[in-house]
C-alpha cells in the first residue's frame, strides 16, 4: 500500500461534499464581511465627527510631500510595532498568560491545535487538488502532526470545560454559546479521530502508529465489514460537522481570532494631529432612522472601536479590575462592551443599506439593543480594562463616545455635572464661578506671571483644581517653594491661565473641550510657552498625548528661554523640515514628578531632614497607566532619609483608581462602596504611616476617604511635594 492520504475513501456523492462546502465557505465570507462592513461604518460616516477648530495648527507651515516624507518612517515603525504585538500577544500569548497561566496554556492549546487542524485541511486540499506532495515519510510525519493538534485541541477543551463547568471560574459568564462551542469543537476533532479510525479498522497500512487518534477509534470495531458499513455515515457526520462550523465561525465569539489580531496590532490609540480627529461612525440604524439608543444622536463609534467589539471575548478580565465594576457599582466594562456590539451590528447592519431589506425586514424588528446609559458614567477611565485586557480593549474610550451623545442629547446628564461644564463654560474651570480666584494660590508666596512681563525658562501649568481648592493649593505652594530651592526660572499664566479641557473630554463634551484646547493652545502661542510642567497628571496626559500638539513639519522654536514681554500675536510658523524628518511636538510637557527626579539626580536639590516614616504611594492612573510614570515618584520618596517605602498590592500598572477621574468628581453614583475608600483601606493594610499620591483628585479624595472609611485617622495623606518639601526643609509651616 503506497504511503499517501487516502481522499473520499468509500464516499460516492463527492459532488454534493463540494456543493455544501461551497455554501458554507460563502456564509463564512458573508460573515466576515458583516462584521467588516460594520467595521467601516466608520469611514462611512467620515473620520473626523467634529468642528475644525484649530485644524492646521499641527500641520502649519508644511507641505503634504514633506509631511508624507515624514510619515514613513513612523509608519514602519508602528508597522513593525504592530506585528512585534500580534506575535507576542497573539501568537505567544503573552496578554492572556499574565495574570491566568492555566487560561494561558489553555487558550494555547485550542487556538494551536485548531490553527494546526486548519492548516493541515489546507495542506490536504493543496496535495488532492494541485501539487501532491504528501506522501512516504512526509505524509507519516504530516498525519503524526495532525493527531497532535487533534490531542492538543481536545485537551484544551477539556480544561475549558472543567473551568466553566466544575470550576466555576467567576469571571467567567456561561452563556449558551460558549458550551455550545466548546461541544462543536470537540465534536469536529473526536469525529475526525472516528473516520481516521474506521478507516484504519479497515485496513491497516503497517505505518498506523503515525495516526495514534485513529488507532485508538479502531479497535471500537468487531469487525471489518462493520467498519467498512458505518464508515460513510461516520465520515459524513464528521464532514457536516466541520462545514457548519466554518458557517457558522463568522456569527459566533470565534470570530475574535479574526477580529483580535486585528485590534492587536492597532493597539495603541493615535495621538489626533488635529483636534475633530476622534473617528466618529455613521449614523446609521436599521431603517434608516434614528439610532436607537434613546438619544437623539446615538453614540458615535470609531473604527477602532468597533474592531475592539469584535475582538473581545467576554473573559471578564476587564470586570476582575475594574474599580467601579469591582465596587459593586451597577456597571461592568464586559457588559458595555457587548451591549456595544449588539448595538452597532444591528446599527450599522449591511443589509440595512438595501431598500428591500431596510422596509420589509427591519420595520418589522421591533428594538435595537440598548446601551444602557446609566452605566457609561460609573466609568473612571482608569485605563485598567486595557491594561489586562488579552485582545487591548479598553471600555474607556467607546464609552466617551456614548458620553458625547449623552451630554449633546442633554436629559441624562446628572445636574452637578451640567453645572461643572457650565462653570467651565462661563469661568474657564469648573470648580468655583470666579476667574479672578484662579490667582490666589500662591498666599504670601512670589510667583513670577508670564502674562505680566516676567521672564523664565519653565511655564509652571497650576491647573484648576490646584488653583481652587484649598487642600489642593497647599502641594502647589510646597513645589513652589522647591523650586525656588533647585534655582529653576519658572513662572505661571497667572489668572489668564484656562482649564485644559480634561473634565470636559473625559466626559464626552467635546465642542467645550476643542475650546478650552484653543484657549489653551493660544495662550501658548501669545506667551511663546514651549516648556510646562502640570501638578495634574490630567493636564500632564491631555496636553501631552490629547493636544494636536504634534507638528507633521518644522523643528521646536529653538531654545526654552521665554518671556512675557513680547508676545507674538500668532504662533510661530516652523520651518519646513528636512527630508524623512519625524513629527516634532510643539512643546514639552512634564509631570512635577519628572521634574523632580531630574532636580534630584542633578543635585539641585538634596532632602536631608529625616522622615521617619513608613509610606505608601498611591499611582495616580495618569500618570501611571497613561503615561508609565512609575519609578520617578518613587525615586523621589526614595530620596528622603529615613523614608521606608512599601507597596500596595495593588501598584504600578495593577494600580486601583481613587475613584476621582473620568468626571466622577463632579457627579453622585449610587454605589455600594465607595472607590476610594477600596483603596484607602488597602493602603492602610500595608501598615504605612503616609500615603503619597502626586495628583491633586487622589489627594483630595484619599484624604476624604480616611475620613469616612472609619479608620485610623493617623493614617496622613500627603502629596509628593509636601514629602518632599518636609525633607527639605521647606514645609508651609517652616517655609
Ligand atoms: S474587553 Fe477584553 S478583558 Fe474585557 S471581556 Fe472583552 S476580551 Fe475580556
Ligand atoms: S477605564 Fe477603569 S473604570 Fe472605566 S471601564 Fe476600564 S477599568 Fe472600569
Amino acid at each position: 500500500m503506497p504511503i499517501e492520504r487516502i481522499y473520499f475513501w468509500g464516499i460516492s456523492a463527492v459532488w454534493l461534499f463540494y456543493g455544501l462546502a461551497g455554501i458554507s465557505v460563502a456564509v463564512f465570507f458573508a460573515g466576515a464581511y458583516f462584521h467588516v462592513s460594520v467595521w467601516m461604518a466608520a469611514r462611512r460616516g467620515g473620520e473626523s465627527g467634529g468642528p475644525a477648530g484649530l485644524e492646521g495648527v499641527g500641520a502649519a507651515g508644511g507641505t503634504r510631500a514633506g509631511a508624507a516624507r515624514g510619515a514613513w518612517p513612523t509608519a514602519g515603525r508602528r508597522a513593525l510595532a504592530g506585528l512585534g504585538r500580534v506575535v507576542l500577544d497573539g501568537l505567544l500569548g503573552r496578554r492572556i498568560l499574565k495574570g491566568d497561566v492555566i487560561a494561558g496554556l489553555m487558550h494555547g492549546l485550542i487556538m494551536w491545535g485548531f490553527a494546526g487542524l486548519f492548516i493541515g485541511t489546507v495542506l490536504s486540499t493543496i496535495d488532492h487538488w494541485f501539487v501532491h506532495f504528501l506522501a512516504g515519510r512526509t505524509y507519516q510525519v504530516f498525519s503524526l502532526c495532525l493527531d497532535i493538534f487533534g490531542v492538543m485541541l481536545i485537551a484544551g477543551l477539556l480544561v475549558a470545560l472543567f473551568r466553566r463547568y466544575v470550576e466555576k471560574v467567576p469571571r467567567l459568564e456561561n452563556r449558551a454559546e460558549d458550551l455550545w462551542i466548546l461541544i462543536w469543537l470537540a465534536a469536529a476533532v473526536v469525529t475526525g479521530f472516528a473516520v481516521e479510525g474506521t478507516r484504519l479498522a479497515v485496513e491497516l497500512p503497517g505505518w498506523e502508529s503515525y495516526s495514534f487518534g485513529g488507532v485508538v477509534f479502531s479497535r471500537l470495531f468487531s469487525s471489518e465489514r462493520w467498519a467498512e458499513t458505518v464508515y460513510p455515515y461516520v465520515w459524513w457526520f464528521h464532514a457536516l460537522i466541520c462545514l457548519g462550523l466554518i458557517a457558522y465561525f463568522p456569527f459566533s465569539k470565534l470570530f475574535h481570532s479574526l477580529a483580535a489580531p486585528v485590534n492587536i496590532y492597532l493597539a495603541p490609540r493615535p495621538v489626533p494631529a488635529r483636534l475633530g480627529e476622534d473617528g466618529a461612525a455613521a449614523e446609521a440604524s436599521p431603517g434608516g432612522g434614528a439610532p436607537a439608543t434613546g438619544t437623539a444622536g446615538g453614540p458615535r463609534f470609531s473604527f477602532r472601536d468597533l474592531v475592539e467589539f469584535s475582538a473581545c471575548t467576554r473573559c471578564g478580565r476587564c470586570d476582575t479590575v475594574c474599580p467601579s465594576a469591582s465596587a459593586d457599582e451597577p456597571f461592568s466594562p464586559r457588559t458595555f462592551i457587548v451591549q456595544a456590539r449588539a448595538y452597532t451590528k444591528a446599527a450599522h447592519n449591511p443589509l440595512s443599506r438595501v431598500r428591500w431589506f431596510r422596509e420589509k425586514l427591519f420595520r418589522s424588528l421591533s428594538t435595537v439593543p440598548e446601551i444602557s446609559p446609566a452605566q457609561i458614567w460609573f466609568c473612571t477611565t482608569c485605563r485598567a480594562c486595557l491594561e489586562v485586557c488579552p485582545v487591548y480593549v479598553g471600555a474607556f474610550e467607546p464609552i466617551r463616545q456614548v458620553r458625547k451623545a449623552e451630554i449633546e442629547e442633554g436629559s441624562r446628564v446628572s445636574p452637578l455635572l451640567t453645572d461643572a461644564l457650565e462653570r467651565l463654560y462661563m469661568f474657564d474651570n469648573p470648580w468655583e464661578p470666579s476667574k479672578k480666584k484662579r490667582k490666589e494660590w500662591p498666599g504670601s508666596l512670589t510667583v513670577p506671571d508670564l502674562t505680566e512681563g516676567a521672564t523664565a525658562e519653565l511655564c509652571y501649568w497650576v491647573g484648576c483644581t490646584t488653583s481652587y481648592d484649598t487642600r489642593a493649593q497647599k502641594p502647589a505652594r510646597a513645589f513652589v517653594r522647591i523650586l525656588n530651592e533647585a534655582g529653576v526660572g519658572f513662572g505661571t499664566l497667572g489668572q489668564k491661565e484656562v482649564c485644559c479641557g480634561d473634565i470636559a473630554r473625559r466626559v464626552g463634551e467635546q465642542g467645550l473641550f476643542e475650546d478650552q484646547v484653543e484657549k489653551t493652545m493660544g495662550l501658548f502661542a501669545k506667551y511663546g510657552i514651549t516648556d510646562l510642567v502640570t501638578s495634574s497628571p490630567h493636564c500632564f496626559n491631555l496636553i501631552k498625548n490629547e493636544y494636536p500638539s504634534r507638528a507633521p513639519v518644522g523643528p521646536v522654536p529653538a531654545g526654552r528661554v521665554l518671556t512675557g514681554a513680547a508676545p507674538p500675536a500668532v504662533a510661530p510658523v516652523p520651518a519646513a523640515p528636512p527630508a524623512g524628518a519625524e513629527p516634532r511636538p510643539l512643546f514639552r510637557v512634564r509631570h512635577y514628578a519628572q521634574l523632580l527626579e531630574e532636580l534630584l539626580d542633578k543635585g539641585a536639590l538634596r532632602p536631608h531632614v529625616p522622615v521617619t516614616a513608613t509610606v505608601t504611594f498611591h499611582d495616580p492612573c495618569y500618570l501611571g497607566r497613561y503615561n508609565q510614570v512609575y519609578e520617578a515618584p518613587r525615586r523621589v520618596i526614595r530620596s528622603i532619609p529615613g523614608v521606608s517605602l512599601v507597596e500596595m498590592p495593588h501598584h504600578g500598572p495593577d494600580s486601583l483608581c481613587c475613584g476621582g477621574g473620568g468626571g466622577r468628581m463632579w457627579q453622585e453614583l449610587e454605589g455600594e462602596k465607595k472607590l476610594s475608600e477600596v483603596r484607602i483601606r488597602e493602603a492602610a493594610a500595608t501598615g504605612a504611616d503616609i500615603v503619597v499620591t502626586a495628583c491633586p483628585y487622589c489627594l483630595i479624595m484619599l484624604e476624604d476617604a480616611v475620613k469616612t472609611a472609619d479608620l485610623d485617622l493617623s493614617l496622613r495623606v500627603m502629596d509628593l511635594n509636601e514629602l518632599l518639601a518636609h525633607s527639605l526643609g521647606l514645609a508651609e509651616d517652616e517655609g
